[in-house]
């Protein structure tokens, strides 16, 4: 027999966002019900490959970086209440070039970067090639190279952010249905029901945190403003060299493209001498859904990123690729968040904290849900992550959206 129980708030998703929502909710006081087909944190998701850059200066946006901060404050939190290692802080190195052909989300990300650390006050400085050259001598840096280097930047750990956040929701009340997958939902004035392949829910309020299956739940009109996308993660040899690309003498990078090479970015050797280097770039090419995305990554590919990506930027780097791993970003034409109801609504949240640089606003993310499904507003500006701006909406039947290419 169909299960009947009200909520105040149900969360479905508990990946990065929504196990952050769950928690923040639950922390406030909502009777909040989270629910995920999987069993979060897993590998089917955008949520998994052991690690994630963070940033303070948020070059994607002026309204990232409060985020940003804010969810460092989280983090140190969790870690500080769970005792789980959930951060670590190794300096950040960005390097770019007058023939930069990167986008990173935004055309001119190492002007907006430097932009936001310098408003923000976020401790940088700018190193010029002979610098970069004699503190970072891992990286083979051209002479019309220049670094912004971030105090501050470091690794997250994703799975432990999410295990943490979600005993921490558990701890505080929350009810966390796994492996249990929403069919349908509905609203009217009364409230929303959520019907699952094991039970019905009802609730006041919403929220859809679903990462890559956002598309298939938002509904014919909604669904062109998001496209999902397969992205490779790589971790090249270094055993010969591990003391030079280890944790505490290795930097988090994000390298523009330039000439042949495509932009790419990486994390110092966290899984000791054995455990690689995890560099990747990004690819906008095989547009996908999370039930028919090729999850093999093959030879070819690990021997083209090596030869076009590795070879020319690290000396040092072994060609035996030791793992692998294929993960999704769901895009928005302009490369941003979403946190809105949606339209037409007022139960219904819809978050995808999208386009491959969500995981270290995730915390925060889960705090502005919060609010918005409890009082209506935020506290941090989340006017620009709304579902109707400009970029999100197509002028005119003919003209489809255009994402990044
Ligand atoms: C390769 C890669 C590298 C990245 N690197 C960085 C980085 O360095 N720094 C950074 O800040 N960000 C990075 N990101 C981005 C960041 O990881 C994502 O923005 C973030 O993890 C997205 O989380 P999410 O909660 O939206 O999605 P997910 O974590 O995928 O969560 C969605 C959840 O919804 C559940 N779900 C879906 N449909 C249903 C349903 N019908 N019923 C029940 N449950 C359902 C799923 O099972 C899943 O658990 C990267 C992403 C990728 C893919």
């Amino acid at each position: 027999m169909a299960e009947l129980e009200r909520y105040d708030v149900i969360v479905v998703g508990m990946g990065a966002a929504g196990s952050s929502a769950v928690y923040q909710l639950a922390r406030r006081g909502s009777k909040v019900l989270g629910i995920d087909q999987f069993e979060p944190p897993h590998t089917l998701g955008s949520t998994h490959g052991e690690t994630r850059i963070t940033r303070q200066a948020i070059g994607e946006g002026d309204h990232y970086t409060p985020l940003s901060l804010r969810s460092y404050e989280i983090f140190r939190e969790l870690e500080q209440i769970t005792g789980e290692h959930l951060l670590d802080v190794t300096g950040g190195l960005m390097i770019s070039s007058p023939g930069a052909t990167g986008v990173n989300n935004v055309s001119n990300f190492f002007e907006t970067t430097l932009a936001a650390a310098k408003k923000h006050s976020i401790p940088h400085e700018v190193l010029n090639v002979d610098q970069m050259r004699r503190r970072f001598p891992q990286f083979r840096v051209q002479d019309n190279e220049i670094g912004y280097y971030e105090v501050e930047s470091g690794v997250l750990r994703p799975e432990a952010c999410v295990r943490a956040t979600l005993s921490m929701a558990a701890n505080n009340g929350a009810t966390l249905k796994i492996n249990e997958k929403m069919l349908e939902y509905s609203e009217d004035a009364s409230g929303v029901v959520v019907k699952t392949d094991k039970g019905e829910y009802h609730a006041d309020k919403l929220v859809l945190t679903v990462g890559p299956w956002l598309p298939q739940i938002v509904g014919e009109e909604l669904k062109s403003r998001f496209k999902v996308y397969r992205q490779v993660l790589f971790w090249f040899d270094i055993s010969d060299n591990y003391d030079r690309f280890k944790l505490g003498n290795f930097p988090i990078f994000i390298w523009d493209g330039q000439g042949e090479r495509d932009s790419i970015y990486g994390f110092p050797a966290v899984d000791g001498q054995e455990g690689g280097i995890k560099i990747a770039s990004e690819e906008y090419v095989t547009e996908v859904t999370p039930e028919n995305v090729d999850r093999s990554v093959s030879q070819e590919e690990i021997d083209k990123m090596y030869e076009k990506q590795i070879v020319p930027c690290f000396p040092g780097v072994g060609k035996d690729c030791v793992k692998s791993a294929v993960c999704m970003y769901t895009m928005t034409p302009d490369s941003g968040f979403v946190i809105d109801f949606m339209p037409g609504s007022s139960r219904t949240i819809v978050c995808s904290p999208c386009s491959g640089h969500g995981f270290k606003h995730s915390a925060a993310v889960g705090e502005c849900v919060a609010e918005l499904a409890r009082d209506g507003k935020t506290t941090l500006n989340i006017e620009p992550l709304r579902i109707d701006r400009r970029a999100m909406v197509p002028s005119t039947n003919e003209s489809p959206m255009r994402f990044p290419a």
